[in-house]
C-alpha cells in the first residue's frame, strides 16, 4: 500500500504549530508495512485541500489526513474527504450520544457546532474520540481509502492506536508482531549509533527508536504471512538488540518506569520511603501512581529547607554546612535518617538543584545528588542533566532515581 500524509490546519503554515503528527504517522505507517510517499501541509481551505487529495490518489491508495475534524467553520476535512470519495455526510447517532455524555461529563452546554461533529461520511467506519469530543473515520470506496485523524497530537495518536492501526493492519498484507523495548540511560542518538547497523540493513523486521522525555523506545516488527514466523523473527532481532544495550533496557513490553520499580518492588515485599528536596514530592508521586504500591510504600517525605532535612531526617546540620544541601553527604544521610526513621528496609532520596538560580562554580543548575539505603547497603549517585529547565531537572532527577533504585533491587 502507497500512502500520502496530509496535514491540515493554517496555524502549520503559519508556523505557529510545529507539524509533529506526520512524523509519527509516518514512523507508524513503516512498521505497518506502508510506504509514504508524500507529506503535505495544506491550510483550512477546501480547494487548496481538494487539489492535494486529488493529487494523492495519483499514484496512492490511501490519505491519512489530520486536522480540521473540529466544530468549528474552518474544519472541513470531512466534506472534502467524503466528496472525493463520492460519499457525503450524515448524521451517526452513536457519535452524537457520545459527544452529549463528553459535555454531560464536563457540565458545559453543548452548541450546535458540536453536533456538527456527529455528521459524518455514510460509509465510513468510525474511530470514537475518547480524549476529545471530534470523531475520526476511515472511508474505502473505489479504491481509494482515508484515514482520518483529528489534529491535537494526544487525540490522534490515541485514536491511532486504538482505531486506525487495527483498520490499516487488516488492510496490509501480512501479519505484523512488534514489541518495544524501553530504555533509560542511553540518549537516542547514542542508541542509534550502536545499533547502526542493524538500522540500515534492516528490511524486515524493522527497526525505529521514539525519544520521549529523558526516555527512548526501541520498537521492533516484523511483518510475514505467518504470525509464528513474525515472532522469532523480532525475537531473533531482540536478542541481537539485547547484546549490545540490554543493560539500559528495562522493559520489553513497553511498561512505564515507575511501573516497572513499583512491580519489583512488590512481587519482592521490600518496604519503601522517600525523601525528596528538589523534586518536591515528585518521585512518591510517581510511585503512588501505581495501583497496589501501598502494599510496600511507606512514606514520602518533601524535605526542602535545611532546617527540614534537620527535623524531620536528622541531617547534622555541621553536614549541611560542611558540604552543602547540595551533596553527596547529605543526600545520603537524608536517606540514612529516612530509614532510621521508618524502617523501611528500602529508603531513597535526592537533592539538587533544579534552577534556573542557585548554581555555583562547582555547582551547576541540574546537577542532583541521590541516594539508596538497602538493608545495609548503601548507594549514592550524582547526575548532571542537560539543563533544558527546572521542569525537565526535575523529572530528570526522578526517572534516574527510579532507574537506580531498579538496579539496586534487581540483584
Ligand atoms: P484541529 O483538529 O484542526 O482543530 O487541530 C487542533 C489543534 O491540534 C491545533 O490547534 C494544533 O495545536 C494541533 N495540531 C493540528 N495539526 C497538528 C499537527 N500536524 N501536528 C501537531 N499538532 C497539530
Ligand atoms: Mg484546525
Amino acid at each position: 500500500m502507497k500512502a500520502t500524509i496530509i496535514s491540515v490546519g493554517t496555524e502549520l503554515l503559519f508556523g505557529q504549530t510545529t507539524d509533529t503528527n506526520s512524523v509519527y504517522l509516518s514512523r507508524q505507517l513503516q512498521l505497518l508495512g506502508i510506504d509514504v510517499m508524500y507529506h503535505h501541509t495544506v491550510g483550512d481551505n477546501a480547494a487548496r485541500f481538494r487539489r492535494i487529495l486529488e493529487l494523492s490518489y495519483d499514484d496512492c491508495d490511501l490519505v491519512v489526513t489530520t486536522g480540521g475534524l473540529g466544530p468549528t467553520q474552518d474544519d472541513l476535512t470531512k466534506e472534502t474527504v467524503a466528496e472525493a470519495l463520492g460519499d457525503a455526510l450524515a448524521p451517526d447517532p452513536a457519535s452524537l450520544a457520545s459527544i452529549e455524555a463528553f459535555f454531560a461529563r464536563i457540565g458545559r452546554e453543548m452548541t450546535d457546532n458540536n453536533r456538527k461533529q456527529a455528521l459524518l461520511p455514510s460509509k465510513a467506519d468510525i474511530f470514537p474520540n475518547r480524549e476529545g469530543t471530534a470523531p475520526g473515520f476511515a472511508l474505502e470506496t473505489g479504491g481509494r481509502a482515508a484515514v482520518c485523524l483529528p489534529g491535537p497530537p494526544r487525540e490522534m495518536t490515541a485514536m491511532f492506536e486504538r482505531s486506525a492501526r487495527p483498520w490499516l493492519a487488516g488492510r496490509a498484507e501480512g501479519i505484523i508482531y512488534h514489541r518495544t523495548l524501553r530504555t533509560f540511560g542511553i540518549g537516542e542518538s547514542a542508541l542509534e549509533a550502536a545499533l547502526e547497523d542493524l538500522i540500515s540493513a534492516q528490511t524486515d523486521p524493522t527497526l525505529a527508536t521514539y525519544a520521549k522525555e529523558g526516555e527512548c523506545s526501541l520498537r521492533i516488527a516484523s511483518k510475514r504471512a505467518d504470525a509464528a514466523e513474525a515472532q522469532r523473527a523480532v525475537a531473533e532481532m531482540q536478542g541481537a538488540v539485547m547484546d549490545r544495550i540490554g543493560r539500559y533496557v528495562y522493559s520489553d513490553s513497553d511498561e512505564e518506569l515507575a511501573q516497572v520499580v513499583a512491580g519489583r518492588l512488590i512481587e519482592r515485599g521490600l518496604s519503601i520511603s522517600s525523601a525528596e528536596s528538589c523534586t518536591g514530592g515528585m518521585f512518591a508521586a510517581a510511585l503512588t501512581d501505581i495501583p497496589g504500591i501501598s502494599a510496600v510504600f511507606d512514606r514520602g517525605i518533601v524535605a526542602y529547607s535545611d532546617r527540614a532535612k534537620t527535623e524531620e531526617l536528622g541531617v547534622p546540620r555541621e553536614t549541611i554546612e560542611r558540604h552543602g544541601a547540595v551533596s553527596r553527604e547529605t543526600a545520603l544521610a537524608m536517606a540514612r535518617g529516612l530509614k532510621a526513621l521508618t524502617g523501611s528496609r528500602v529508603a531513597v532520596s535526592v537533592t539538587g538543584i533544579a534552577g534556573p538560580e542557585g548554581a555555583t562554580d562547582e555547582k551547576p543548575v541540574g546537577l542532583a545528588h541521590m541516594a539508596c539505603v538497602f538493608d545495609d547497603r548503601e548507594r549514592c549517585e550524582e547526575i548532571r542533566t542537560r539543563n533544558v529547565s527546572r521542569v525537565w531537572n526535575r523529572r530528570y532527577a526522578v526517572l534516574h532515581m527510579l532507574s537506580m533504585l531498579l538496579r539496586e533491587i534487581s540483584d
